[in-house]
């Protein structure tokens, strides 16, 4: 059996696999392989599946499957899996990096000091303390904010139509509940066809003046125009962001905003959820081979 490793996992996974069969990272191998491992980079489209003859098993380490096509996959009778648990901790700690960054100004008060400036006057920071957070999309990564918000002594609301009740967050019943009093945003949204651009000029509109942006979930869930439209206008005080709508962005309408704090997508990136998605992976394909 070849394994094909396409994209970057933990460099010990290779090795933890050797037991199964030969592994391999190079890509041109694509039509020997059995299983193919990716996470965000590899797209496995009906091309990509069409020249993949001896394909079974795609794992993608990490939540969303929106890079594989998981209809053609399941024509040619490949099953493909994910490891949605792995990520929770790593995704919620992006963004509340990305909350506290932004809002103390972190990016901008360590490139002036590269720069030789001064600009004490000018970067006012803010607490979050007794602030209030909405959480848009309460799943795993959601969650895992709240509870690091309620840690932080925040007020933490969120609205997830599937989730009635939860011990961290009080549920409101519409989304304008949460974006009219929250002083954070966060996304936490899988992309599907009633998530995509979700945040656009209408519901920025509801946001509370002086609100912060926080996106960790899929980029393509906030029409970007939208968003550096109103840190313009000041409605927005800030914007953390960690996705884009491609993996780099062909253009980046937030690079020349001062009030904007950017990640390139390294949400799922800690060594630790590396591990942890490597002894998931290593379950999925022990149990593959047993079946
Ligand atoms: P999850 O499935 O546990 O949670 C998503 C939640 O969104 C669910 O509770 C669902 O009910 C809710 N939801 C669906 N449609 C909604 C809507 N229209 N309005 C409000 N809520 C809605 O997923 P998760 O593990 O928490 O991951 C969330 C997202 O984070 C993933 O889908 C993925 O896109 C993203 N993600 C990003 C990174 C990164 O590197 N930045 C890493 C992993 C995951």
């Amino acid at each position: 059996m070849l394994i094909l490793i396409s994209d970057a996992f933990d460099n010990s996974l290779s090795d933890t696999l050797t037991k199964f069969g030969e592994v391999t990272d190079d890509k041109s191998r694509i039509a020997e392989a059995e299983v193919v491992l990716i996470r965000s980079k590899t797209k496995v489209t009906k091309e990509y599946i069409d020249s993949a003859k001896n394909l079974k098993l795609v794992i993608r380490g990490g939540v969303g499957l929106d890079n594989v096509d998981r209809e053609y996959a399941s024509v040619r009778g490949i099953a493909v899996h994910n490891t949605p648990a792995a990520s929770a901790i790593a995704v919620a700690e992006c963004a509340f990096t990305l909350m506290i960054g932004i809002t103390n100004h972190v990016g901008r008060a360590d490139s002036s000091m590269r720069e030789g400036k001064w600009i004490k006057k000018e970067l006012k920071r803010t607490e979050l303390y007794r602030k209030t957070l909405g959480i848009i999309g309460l799943g795993r990564i959601g969650t895992e904010l709240a509870k690091r918000g309620s840690a932080f002594g925040m007020t933490v609301v969120a609205y997830d139509p599937f989730v009635d009740d939860s011990d961290y967050a009080e549920m409101k019943l519409e989304m304008k509940g949460v974006l009219n009093i929250s002083d954070y945003v966060s996304l936490h949204l899988p992309l599907n066809d009633s998530t995509t651009g979700i945040i656009n000029s209408e519901t920025l509109k509801e946001f509370k003046d002086g609100s912060f942006l926080i996106n960790t979930g899929r980029g393509k869930t906030i029409i970007e125009e939208d968003v550096a439209a109103t840190l313009q206008s000041g409605k927005l005080s800030g914007f953390g962001n960690d996705v884009w709508y491609s993996d780099p962005p062909g253009s980046n309408p937030f690079a020349d905003l001062p009030n904007v704090l950017m990640m390139p997508h390294l949400g799922a990136s800690t060594k630790e959820n590396l591990l942890r998605i490597g002894v998931i992976i290593e379950n999925i394909i022990n149990e593959y081979v047993n079946n």
